[in-house]
């Protein structure tokens, strides 16, 4: 029986058990409001696939980001925080109180606080979706084990390029790290730890054209140089895509005002184009997507919301 069939209605419904819905339940339910949490999968959302935090104050890198997800969940439930694992699949905003369609009921609440955050993006190869789980990845710290010995490479210079690069030269015979441009987007301090791993071959200006297949498994890319104009095939096992994220708001179709790129525009308190509808985390615009940012726009959300419901009553 969904919430609503129980007449049920909750102060404050968050979606996405990241590092930023979690710290927003938390926050909600310590101030005395009536909090939903609801997560598809499991909490910690990216953070829970990070194999080590170092950028995470307080937490050095003994520490995963599964356990510091689980300790978070456990944190927001010890304030009465209820979890719903249910996945959120359409919602109206238009009415007060506001109701999330979910897969398995209905929910309703007063305030929402959208925490969905983002998922790996696609780099758009023919072959690429086929071949995910057959060589194609998204995640090095889930999938690297399976090529241990072998010679791998990442496409993407970002931050989690350049983690998967350090996570995977210790599994790995060798990687390559495609990189489109000539410099690193990543944070200065990966690159001096790249350039001293001896099995990391850093390959500027490339982009990879083609995925190769043999057996319905990976066997290799054609990339292109593209300052030199030049193709060459790079035999290997596996690709892993690093090239950004795309925000995870398909939900939320024609409801509340999203970027060209599709993430929800908010400000610093997680305001929206919706009164009582706020975001937090890597799911708005923003320039910095961290756990500690998240974590920021949680507790600015649950405020927001708490602020938004005394002046509803
Ligand atoms: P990102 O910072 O957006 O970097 C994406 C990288 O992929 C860039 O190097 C970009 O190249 C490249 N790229 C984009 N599209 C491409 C394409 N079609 N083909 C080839 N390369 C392409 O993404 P991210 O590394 O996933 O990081 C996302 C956010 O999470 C960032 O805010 C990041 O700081 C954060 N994060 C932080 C940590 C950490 O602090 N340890 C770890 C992981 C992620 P250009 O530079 O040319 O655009």
């Amino acid at each position: 029986m969904s919430a609503e069939d129980q007449g049920k209605i909750y102060d404050v419904a968050v979606i996405g058990a990241g590092p930023a819905g979690l710290t927003a339940a938390m926050y909600c339910a310590r101030a005395g409001l009536h909090t939903a949490l609801i997560e598809s999968i499991s909490a910690g959302g990216q953070l829970a696939q990070t194999e080590h935090l170092e950028n995470y104050p307080g937490f050095n890198q003994s520490t995963s980001g599964y356990e510091l997800s689980q300790i978070m969940h456990e944190q927001a439930e010890s304030f009465g925080v209820e979890t719903i694992y249910d996945e959120v699949t359409s919602v109206y905003f238009d009415a007060q109180p506001k109701r999330l369609n979910m897969a398995f009921g209905t929910l309703v609440a007063r305030a929402v606080i959208v925490a969905t955050g983002a998922r790996p993006a696609k780099i758009g190869l023919p072959r690429e979706d086929e071949l995910k789980g057959a060589g194609v990845s998204y995640c090095a710290t889930c999938d690297g084990n399976f090529f241990r010995g072998k010679d791998v490479c990442i496409i993407g210079g970002g931050d989690t390029a350049a983690a998967d690069a350090i996570y995977l030269s210790r599994i790995c015979r060798k990687v390559f790290l495609f990189v489109r441009r000539d410099v690193l987007r990543a944070t200065a301090i990966y690159h001096e730890r790249l350039k001293a791993l001896p099995n990391v071959e850093i390959v500027w200006n490339t982009i990879v054209e083609e995925i190769l297949e043999s057996d319905g498994m990976v066997s290799g890319v054609k990339v292109l140089d593209k300052k030199m104009g030049t193709r060459q095939v790079i035999p290997l096992s596996a690709i892993f895509v690093a090239i950004g994220t795309t925000p995870n708001t398909e939900f939320l179709a024609g409801s509340i005002e999203l970027d060209m790129h599709g993430y929800i525009v908010a400000d610093e308190m997680g305001k929206t184009s919706v009164p009582g509808v706020f975001a937090a985390g890597d799911v708005r615009t923003k320039v910095l997507r961290q756990v500690s940012t998240g974590v920021g726009d949680g507790a600015n959300a649950a405020d927001a919301a708490a602020e938004y419901l005394l002046q509803l009553a």
